[in-house]
Formats: C-alpha cells, structure tokens, sequence
C-alpha cells in the first residue's frame, strides 16, 4: 500500500506520523513534506498546489490513496483532479470545498437548513457595505469572502475600525480578490472550540474537540496567526454540546451538501462560538486544522487508514471510531516577527538526527515539524514562520500541558517565541472541577 501525503507543514507530519502506525504498514511518500515527515516516509519536491505535478507524481509512484493536508489544492480542484483520473483521493471536491473557500457560499447554504450561525450580509459594493455599517452600527465582524490564510477578519468594537476595516479590504485590496466581496457579521460571544468530523456524504463521524489560540502573544493578546498551540478534550463541550454539534451542524450541513449536487468527502471542520443559546458556527474548513491536527490526531486510537478509506468506501457507518481518554497540548514555536516577517536559517538545537527530542520525554512529547529545513550540512535551521509544534500527552491537561512545555524547555533557536498559556485557562478549570479528562 503507498499514500501520499499532499502538504508540507506540522498537520502534514501529523497525518504522516500516524499514517505510519498503521498495522497495515503502508509506504509513505509527502510532497513537499518537511524534515520531521521524512523520518517516516519519503519526501518528494512537488508543490502541494502542482494539481499536475502530484497527478504525475500519484501515477509515476503507483499511489494507492493521497491524502490532501491544506485547503489550497483542494479548492484548485485536486481531488478532482484526480478523481476524473480514476485515483483515489481523500479530500473533498473542489465544488464541496467552497463550504470553506466561500463564505458567503457557507452563509447561504447554513440559512437555508437553520444551522445556527451569526446573522450576516454580503457585499460585492464598497458604499453598500459602508450604507449597512452605518445603519447598523458596531460591534460587527468584517470578513474577506475568500480565502486569507487565518487573517481576512476584523472583529471591530467601533463603527471607525469597522470602515477602517472594509476600505482596506473592498477599496486598498490588501488580501487581493478574496476581500473585493465582504461579509458583515453579528458579533457573537461566548468562549471557542473547534470539532472537526469525517464525513462521508451524508455520514457524520465527529472527531473529540480541540481548541486553538489565534492571537500571538499570552492572554489572546495581538495580531492573529495561524494558530499558536491547540489543546483536547475542551473541558466546556460535554455530551450534551457534542450531541447538539453533531445533529443540529454538522449532520445537516453534509446533507445540505449532499443535496446540493456537492458530496462531502474529507475532514469537516467546525469553528463554533458557544453562545448562550448554544453552540453557532463561526466557519467551516474543508480539511483538519493545523494545528488542531496536532492534538486529535494522537488521540485517535483507530487505524487513520482504515478510517480514511471508510470514508472513500462509504462504509464510514460501518466502522468504530475510538479515542484515547487522554488530553493532548500542542504548543506552536514560531520564528521572531510572525505573523510578520520573519527569519529563517536559525539553526535548532534540542532534536536528534532523526527528529526527536534529545532529553527523555520522548514518550510524553511528540514533535511536529513545519517550518523547518535541513542545511548543507544536514543540521536543522528555521525555515517557516510557525517552525514546530510540540505535544505533550497527559493523563489531565494540566500533565499535557507539563510535558509539552518541559518539552519546549529542551529546545532552542534564536529568536524563538511561545506562548505560555495554552490551555491555561482550560486545565484550571478542569482542575478546579476536579475532573479528569471528559472523555471527550
Ligand atoms: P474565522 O477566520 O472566520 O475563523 O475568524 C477568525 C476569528 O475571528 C475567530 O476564531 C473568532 O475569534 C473571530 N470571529 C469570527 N467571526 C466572529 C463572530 N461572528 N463573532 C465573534 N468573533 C468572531
């Protein structure tokens, strides 16, 4: 059996990681993939969004299944791609995709089923949005239409920050065609979480959840980022918020796709906000999030292959989906300057030649590679602004959380930066509940 794992960032070695625990001992190839997924597999140089590039590397290698990391190739029309050449491709459609490559796609299609949501408007016309902004007022949410890696939305308290918002957007172009159509959004408020699901057309198998911290910097402090460290379980989704996930989102939403001539077959991914009233989706994605992939991917205790296939297969209904009981925290180590920019070529210390930690720990931390390369002299340097994720694993999020950070304590680059409260808030709470793991 030969996979290909389409990416090259720390979700990617995730997914390489566990692909390679697979009883059925699969051979491996990721392109472009990263240091850390080369220790598990071969590493080809084709870009994640060559949709032709990885259709002849797929034919040449004989593939006998791609895995899609990152929603880029997905919404080029990869899976189609590939589909129409008779491969088989774990990843949705490019038409499907659009649940997270258009919000304002997204936004329809959760109004016509009643998935609860923030109350939106969108606009192709800059006065047209200023007109209802000012009706309307503040606080609101300003989001660009397309895609914009993470950074496309402006919660703004004030109806100036708002216009500030929408002008460089709509008129000064700063995130190109993806903010020439907005989205104004009612706020909405409540505490975050994500719940990702495999989903088989109308088959709905949700994942435990997992929660990110967006912002750079401690106490959600600063600009937005891709994500700087996840944790699961989330101690504030219990049996009852997942059963409301599961039938009143997620469940509806592959249906909706469904009838929509749109199938849905891939990774599901819900941003929620729960709001008093429950849990409302902020947005989809059409893949698993990095690095939310860096928790709920060591807690899944299944074969990754077998699931996957079932989901290509259609018998998704047919297999068990087990989770590990115990709590996973992922702290991201970025370069100095991200989400701005950066420098690379920083050598790191604290890994082994094959990538793990080099004091102990080994069996508590698990080191996901992203931006990272090797030098001439095959020392590992930075080479990306999120450089490597570090998980630790835990009987409670508060040892999770020990073993990830005594982790990071072992590693060293210049300029390197972390924040030191993931999942803070989260195993306090536990604890002072005096709960172990929720099972969830
Ligand atoms: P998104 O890219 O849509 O996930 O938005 C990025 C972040 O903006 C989210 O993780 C939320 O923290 C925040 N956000 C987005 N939409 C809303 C909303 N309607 N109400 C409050 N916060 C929001």
């Amino acid at each position: 059996m030969k996979i290909l794992v389409v990416g090259g960032g720390g979700r990617e070695h995730a997914l390489v990681w566990k692909l390679a625990q697979s009883p059925r001992r699969p051979e491996i190839l990721c392109a472009p993939g990263n240091p850390g997924t080369a220790e598990w597999g071969r590493n080809v140089p084709v870009g994640a969004e060559d949709v032709e590039g990885l259709l002849a590397l797929a034919e040449r290698e004989r593939v006998d299944l791609t895995v899609v990391g990152p929603e880029a190739p997905l919404l080029a029309g990869l899976a189609d791609r590939f589909r129409e050449a008779g491969l088989r491709i774990f990843g949705p459609s490019r038409a499907a995709a659009e649940i997270e490559g258009s919000k304002g796609y997204a936004k329809a299609l959760m109004t016509r089923v009643g998935i609860p949501t923030a109350r939106y408007a969108a606009f192709d016309s800059y006065e047209e949005a200023l007109r209802y902004l000012r009706s309307h007022g503040a606080p609101v949410v300003v989001k660009a239409d397309g895609l914009a890696a993470g950074k496309g939305v402006v919660v703004a308290r004030t109806v100036e920050e708002a216009e500030a918002a929408l002008r460089s957007m709509m008129v000064d172009g700063v995130f190109g065609e993806s903010g020439r159509r907005v989205v104004l959004e009612e706020m909405l408020e409540g505490r975050e979480a994500t719940v990702m699901a495999f989903v088989s057309g109308e088959t709905v198998v949700p994942m435990v959840p997992a929660q990110d911290h967006k912002p750079v910097f401690d106490g959600n402090r600063g600009p937005n980022t891709g994500g700087m460290g996840t944790y699961s379980p989330v101690p504030w989704i219990d049996e009852d918020t997942m059963t409301r996930v599961e039938s009143k989102i997620l469940r509806p939403v592959a249906r909706a796709l469904v009838e929509d001539g749109r199938p849905f077959y891939g990774v599901l991914y819900a941003g929620l906000m729960l709001t008093a009233e429950g849990p409302k989706v902020i947005e989809f994605n059409a893949r698993f999030g990095d690095p939310e992939a860096q928790v709920v991917l060591p807690r899944l205790e299944t074969d990754l292959l077998d699931v996957l296939e079932a989901v290509l297969d259609g018998t998704l209904d047919r297999i068990e989906v087990r989770w590990s009981p115990q709590a996973a925290v992922c702290v991201i180590l970025t370069a100095a300057g991200y989400p701005g920019s950066y420098r690379k070529g920083d050598s790191i210390t604290g890994l082994d030649e094959d990538g793990s930690l080099q004091r102990g720990d080994q069996n508590e931390a698990l080191i996901f590679h992203a931006g990272t390369a090797r030098a001439d002299d095959g020392s590992l340097v930075t080479a990306g602004g999120r450089v490597l994720g570090v998980t630790g694993l835990g009987d409670s999020l508060a040892q999770a959380r020990e073993a990830a950070y005594r982790a990071v304590g072992c590693l060293r680059f210049s300029g390197m930066h972390y924040r030191r409260d993931i999942a803070a808030q989260a195993s306090e709470a536990t604890e002072a509940a005096g709960q172990g793991p929720s099972g969830l």
